[in-house]
């Protein structure tokens, strides 16, 4: 038998901040630019979790 590694790969949404924007594209745009387009873990959190990028894979957008 072979020991085996197993991994779990969550999700996790961040919100990125409230944009003016004529549409959903405009306003996914404006949040690509912004500061606020990435996400890290503390010293804590990254003992258990590992996040595979900083930047976003998807967004989404619906009116605040
Ligand atoms: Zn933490």
């Amino acid at each position: 038998m072979k020991t085996y590694r197993v991994y779990g790969l969550w999700t996790a949404s961040k919100v990125i901040g409230e944009f003016e924007a004529n549409s959903e594209e405009e306003a996914i745009a404006m949040a690509e630019d912004s500061d606020g387009a990435h996400a890290s873990l503390c010293w804590e959190c990254s003992r258990e979790v590992e996040l595979s990028d900083s930047a976003p894979y998807k967004y989404e957008a619906e009116e605040a």
